[in-house]
């Protein structure tokens, strides 16, 4: 069966964000195999929402045989596996610690309830632009046909 080169933007801004990024690696490796790439991991400041916390981010690639709805569904898995900390009191758990976005799936252009890829705000974030350009930099926007590169450079300071 077909492989497709997928990458993944991974952030966290609560706990032991290091620790966080590592056990999502981890956990990603278990379910998908090795990453093909991995960035170095990057601080950030929140984007679009208020907050003291600032975010450690990275992008890792793998190659897998998941579908897309496959895929998500292992992400949000493992989001939920490894971001809920505490239990509440009805029993809920809570304090999502870690955050997965499918940023590319090969080439395929995806818009469905669940799932938008590319995923649509990639090009303005530099917490994404910048590590994928580390593992990436001339991998092609399908929709914007620009590269990582390209996407990086106009990005605005
Ligand atoms: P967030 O809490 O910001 O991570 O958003 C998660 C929601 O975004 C989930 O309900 C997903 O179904 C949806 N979603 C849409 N496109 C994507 C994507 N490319 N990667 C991850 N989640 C996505």
């Amino acid at each position: 069966m077909r492989r497709e080169r997928v990458y993944l933007g991974l952030g966290t801004n609560s706990g032991n964000k290091q620790d966080n990024l590592q056990r999502a690696i981890e956990a990603l490796s278990l379910a998908l195999g090795l990453p093909a790439a991995c960035s170095s991991f990057m601080e950030s400041e929140p984007w679009g929402f208020e907050s003291k916390n600032s975010f450690l981010n990275c992008v890792v690639a793998f190659d897998t045989h998941l579908s897309p709805i496959e895929l998500l569904n292992t992400t949000e898995e493992i989001e939920r596996r490894l971001g809920r900390t505490k239990k509440s009191i009805g029993g809920q758990y809570s304090d999502r610690t870690i955050d997965i976005d499918i940023l590319f799936y090969g080439n395929k252009l995806i818009k469905s309830e669940r799932l938008t890829v590319p995923h649509p705000l990639l090009h303005l974030r530099n917490f994404v632009l910048q590590p994928l350009h580390e593992i990436a930099p001339q991998l092609t926007h399908p929709t914007m046909g620009r590269t990582i590169s390209e996407l990086l450079a106009l990005l605005p300071e």
